[in-house]
């Protein structure tokens, strides 16, 4: 479904930027063919003049004769005037003289003979350019000697000085042959600078075109067309580009190009759009996690406050049933005092099992007791801002009988204060020092040495070090556990819970206790706490 919106996307992209494109061509193009054509309007008008000046040119050599016949109708150097004219003028094949409407002169005879003594009086051309007394252009023609030529032919009207008014004398005419006026007009220059021209002479009563010359064998595609205007005569100039208004290489590029646009934007849009739903997945996957998460945290909080009620009811339990246990064994130990007492005539061996019974349940008091003080740990005295040296000096005092016992010695220093429950750090303290004095090498009186550092972290580092019997570092572990012994009870007595309730007193101020030792070497207890609750 999602890799179906994205084709659809993809698609839409592409139609768009295509479209777009498509549009910023056609613009441009647009444009680029209104400054091509304002180009050729400006090449055409300067043909179309040249080919204007180049007409009036050759056509005003009939006026030049006409100029001369007024002085002297004869013309006897016609030929050498004609040969200047035409010399002068240019573009000229021919010039004539025709008195009464009947070519008498001509030159160059050669190749006109048969235009000699033509009456033009049944041309509808000529009659009209004497009606209207005006230079009058005929043809485009074929010529018989070969080439397409036009004619001009001026009606010459003499005054007659007898009457007092102009007669018409004859026409001077002049044959010009296009393939030389165009030659001079320079109109085949267009074909090297990429141009199609077409010249035209508009036929006025039919009101059609007749193509006089042409660079392309085909019709120009939406040509620039200028007119040239000259006596009767009115010709068309088109030009066109070769290559056509919209070139065809042009327009591939272009359509490349828009090609490639649209397929860059589409592909840019694609992987845009692949991120994006990668992106959703991704976020939907994270939130199914955090959500699956914080269940899973709920359920263990769950599990936690159902763990500390166990605790608490264990606790309870503990507490409840070691008082209960308590009263049964102080009530074997008195009355086996009592039966010590009252049978005084008891064996030796009676009265050693009444002791060994005796004995088994101080220590099962001992046990108790302690597990007692263990299971209390958690639920002890709120922290307070406590002087621990004083504390510690409380604990020496208490422990001077065993001190004075085995001739030990304590010795402290930088003791520094700190926040915690006051009578578990007195318990802390009482149990890593008897143990201390405790584990002492038989016959070297043990030297106890405590000190106190302060740390970077806001946390305070207190060494115990003794002179003892140490253990193996292995034990490092093991020692902490309840009722984990490394030393036998007729050797050393105990009950194997002082390091566990060290370790529980511990981590409840968010502190910890590690060990150094090794046997015979002594041991150092290291215990860190934090100054203050907060940290
Ligand atoms: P106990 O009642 O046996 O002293 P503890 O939990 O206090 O119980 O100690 C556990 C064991 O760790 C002891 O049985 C002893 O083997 C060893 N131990 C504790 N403190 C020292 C010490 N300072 N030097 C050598 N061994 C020690």
């Amino acid at each position: 479904m999602a890799n179906k919106l994205i084709s659809l996307k993809v698609a839409l992209i592409f139609l768009l930027s295509f479209s777009i494109g498509c549009l910023v061509i056609y613009s441009l193009e647009s444009r680029r063919e209104l400054e091509s054509r304002a180009l050729v309007t400006q090449i055409a008008n300067s043909h179309a003049q040249s080919i204007e000046k180049q007409l009036s040119r050759s056509l005003s050599a009939t006026l030049a004769l006409a100029t001369i016949l007024k002085e002297n109708t004869s013309f006897p150097n016609f030929d050498s005037v004609a040969e200047d004219l035409i010399k002068r003028y240019g573009g000229i094949s021919s010039l004539a003289l025709s008195p009464d409407a009947i070519i008498r002169k001509i030159y160059p005879v050669e190749g006109n003979e048969p235009a000699l003594g033509l009456d033009l009086k049944s041309n509808p051309k000529a009659i009209a350019a004497i009606e209207t007394k005006k230079l009058t252009i005929e043809g485009p023609f074929k010529l018989i000697e070969g080439g397409i030529a036009v004619v001009g032919r001026y009606p010459v009207f003499l005054q007659n000085e007898k009457k007092g008014k102009k007669n018409f004398w004859g026409f001077t005419s002049v044959v010009i042959e296009l393939s030389q006026l165009i030659a001079m007009a320079d109109i085949y220059g267009l074909v090297s600078k990429n141009y199609h021209f077409e010249l035209s002479n508009i036929v006025f009563i039919k009101g059609e075109r007749k193509i006089i010359a042409q660079s392309s064998g085909e019709n120009l595609e939406n040509p620039v067309s200028v007119e040239i205007q000259i006596a009767n005569k009115k010709w068309l100039l088109s030009i066109s580009p070769k290559s056509g208004w919209y070139p065809f290489y042009y327009l591939v590029w272009e359509g490349l190009l828009v090609l490639i646009f649209s397929g860059t934007l589409s592909f840019m849009g694609y992987r845009h759009l692949c991120r994006t739903e990668d992106l959703k997945r991704t976020n939907l996957k994270m939130i199914q996690e955090i959500n699956q998460r914080t269940q899973a945290e709920k359920r263990v909080m769950i599990h936690a406050e159902t763990l500390q009620a166990h605790n608490k009811e264990l606790e309870n339990f503990a507490s409840i049933a070691s008082h209960d246990l308590q009263e049964p064994l102080r009530k074997v130990i008195i009355f086996g005092d009592l039966l010590l007492e009252r049978t005084k005539n008891l064996d030796e061996k009676s009265r050693n099992y009444i002791e060994r019974m005796q004995n088994a349940s101080k220590r099962m008091q001992g046990f108790i007791e302690d597990l007692l003080g263990y299971s209390k740990i958690s639920s002890g005295r709120q922290f307070e801002p406590i002087h621990t040296e004083k504390i510690l000096k409380e604990v020496i005092e208490d422990l001077e009988a065993r001190i004075s016992e085995s001739k030990g010695t304590i010795e402290y220093k930088d003791i520094m204060d700190l926040e915690a429950d006051p009578l578990q750090i007195k318990q802390l303290f009482q149990n890593l020092l008897s143990n201390a004095l405790k584990y002492h090498k038989e016959g070297i009186p043990p030297v106890v040495t405590i000190h106190g550092k302060l740390l970077d972290n806001g946390y305070v580092q207190m060494s115990f070090g003794d002179n003892g019997i140490g253990f193996d570092e292995k034990y490092r572990e093991q020692i902490f556990k309840p009722f984990r012994r490394l030393h036998g009870r007729s050797a050393y007595e105990g009950t194997g819970m002082g390091l566990a309730i060290c370790k529980k007193i511990i981590e409840r101020h968010n502190g910890e206790i590690l060990v150094e030792s090794s046997p015979c070497e002594g041991s150092i207890f290291e215990v860190i706490l934090p100054v203050k609750q907060s940290h």
